[in-house]
């Protein structure tokens, strides 16, 4: 490693663990107009009342402070749900946006040094250690000593990448009131794209993009030389910047609801809950567009240009997830399970997310225009578990977090019910498919092992037959990484697609099998 290398990779380290230092900074101090200001008004009351003990208190940690709001808030829920007096319930999750008000001190004040501090620094580092890699060496993709390192092989180091990630996420999604000095830091940023104040969304968001771009200029440097690669990592760090993360903000700005308009159902699972539905409604031309457009993707979009592409169009070009996991993954794409077990598990769980996700969706569209007579508030059961199980646990703390154990494919593996839906449509009625020169496979395994998705490509090859995998998301990177150039994704004619005659290589002879 250069020794400007090891200056950027210090440098990121620095950034990280400022990063991961901040929420820890501040005192916490809750005051009357403070909650008056932030909670709905039919709660005001009430709260007021609640936390009336906390006024005034400076706390040193949001711990000590989320301890006592906790405390008070549980007791007093507590007590009308054992009077079962559920109309006075208040649902209303306040922790976050209270502990994010209530917080004083550096970070609160002065809250772009803080951003510059930790983010910017981090990416700075990243970009010193990214830009000289594979400088003056040959085009062609370098993998040496991957199975050696601590980080890319299930070591020390990717383990304890892999616990961050975890616990990342499930602050993020579950205590968030935990991050929000991280929060308070993107206030600035967030004010001057969309005029709000950040929320860990938007934290998210800009964290999940910079990700995505830092680790693109990696793919470059990685895979330079390969055109395939090249504007497939441009193609994700576009549709992620400006699609994903600016143009909600902007709509935001003009007072429409936050919409991704490449984000399809069943992926984007709460695109026909009827607060969505209710949103787009009422949002004049451009939130109907929002709806027609989100229908046309499902109905028409994804059957046909998988037919002409496969679903690499998707998965691999243009999808939020698929971009993180081709970018931010790509170090870890070698972790993933070949097996037929694993295989065999993924059928199951991709397949059963689906049917899931769409049985709860049509039981919501009957519900909504039933005007909630048929199931009542029901649904929204439906949608917690959903919510909670796939859309929180599976995709964001398995999905991102186990990128160092399994892979960085999992959840579009084992989960995305759209990759289920584009995958049924790529088996069946597609021009995509891997083709294979069977003839000069050496069986080395370079394929196999890089494939994302787990797929054996290997075992292919070495039959000569082509590869029409429902799971495939195009990637290429098998093609990439096979010395013989054996493999070509293609879009080509229906007829001879899955191919039923391939040459079989066994112990005695080479034969065609007829
Ligand atoms: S088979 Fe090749 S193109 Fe398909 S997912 Fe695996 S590595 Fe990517
Ligand atoms: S990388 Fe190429 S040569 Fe190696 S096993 Fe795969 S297809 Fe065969």
């Amino acid at each position: 490693m250069k020794k400007l290398q090891i200056i950027g990779l210090l440098v990121f380290v620095l950034g990280f663990l400022i990063f991961s230092y901040i929420p820890f900074l501040g005192t916490y101090q809750l005051e009357k107009e403070m909650v008056e200001q932030k909670v709905k008004p039919e709660h005001t009351d009430a709260m007021v009342r609640i936390l009336k003990p906390m006024f005034g208190i400076e706390y040193d940690s949001n711990f000590d402070f989320l301890a006592d709001f906790n405390e008070l808030f549980k007791e007093y829920n507590y007590d009308l749900k054992v009077r079962q007096d559920w109309d006075q319930v208040i649902w209303d999750d306040y922790a976050f946006i209270l502990t994010k008000s209530a917080s004083q001190g550096d970070v609160q004040e002065t809250p772009l040094l803080f951003l510059g501090g930790s983010i910017l620094v981090a990416v700075i580092g990243a970009l010193i250690y990214i830009l000289p890699l594979y400088k003056d060496e040959p085009e062609g993709i370098k993998n040496n000593g991957i199975y050696f390192s601590s980080m890319k092989s299930r070591g020390v180091l990717g383990i304890m990448t892999g616990a961050y990630l975890i616990l990342f996420y499930v602050i993020l999604y579950w205590f968030p009131e935990y991050m929000t000095n991280l929060v308070l830091m993107l206030d600035p940023v967030s004010k001057a794209i969309s005029g709000n104040e950040a929320s860990q969304w938007f934290l998210y968001g800009f964290i999940y993009t910079l990700a995505i771009l830092v680790m693109g200029i990696r793919m470059f440097r990685k895979y330079k030389g390969n055109t395939y690669q090249t504007l497939r990592t441009g193609s994700v760090m576009f549709f992620q910047l400006a699609f994903a993360f600016l143009l909600p903000e902007i709509l935001i700005l003009l007072n429409m609801p936050w919409h991704d308009f490449k984000n399809i159902w069943p992926l984007d699972y709460s695109f026909f809950y009827d607060y969505r539905i209710d949103g787009m409604l009422s949002s004049g031309a451009l939130g109907m567009f929002m709806l027609v457009w989100g229908i046309i993707l499902i109905v028409l979009g994804v059957p046909v240009l998988t037919y002409i592409y496969g679903k690499r169009w998707y998965c691999s070009w243009v999808c939020g997830c698929g971009g993180l996991a081709e970018t931010l993954g790509d170090p870890y794409r070698q972790l993933s399970d070949k097996s037929l077990k694993a295989w065999k598990i993924e059928r199951y769980m991709i397949h059963g997310v689906l049917v899931f996700a769409v049985l709860m969706t049509l039981v919501t569209i009957v519900n909504y225009f039933m005007e909630f007579g048929l199931l009542g508030q029901a649904t929204d059961q439906l949608h917690s578990i959903y919510g909670f199980a796939i859309g929180s646990a599976f995709a964001g703390v398995i999905g991102t977090g186990f990128y160092p154990f399994m892979g960085n494919r999992v959840w579009c593996r084992f989960g995305c019910p759209l990759a289920a839906y584009l995958g049924l449509v790529q088996r069946f009625k597609s021009r995509f498919r891997i083709t294979t020169n069977g003839g000069q496979c050496i069986s080395c395994g370079n394929c196999s092992t890089y494939c994302e998705m787990g797929i054996d490509v290997r075992w292919y090859a070495q039959r000569g037959q082509n590869i029409v995998r429902s799971s495939c998301v195009g990637c290429g990177i098998c093609s990439a990484v096979c010395p013989r150039g054996v493999l070509k994704l293609e879009n080509g004619e229906e007829e001879g697609r899955i191919n039923e005659m391939p040459i079989l290589i066994g112990n005695k002879s080479v034969s065609v099998k007829s």
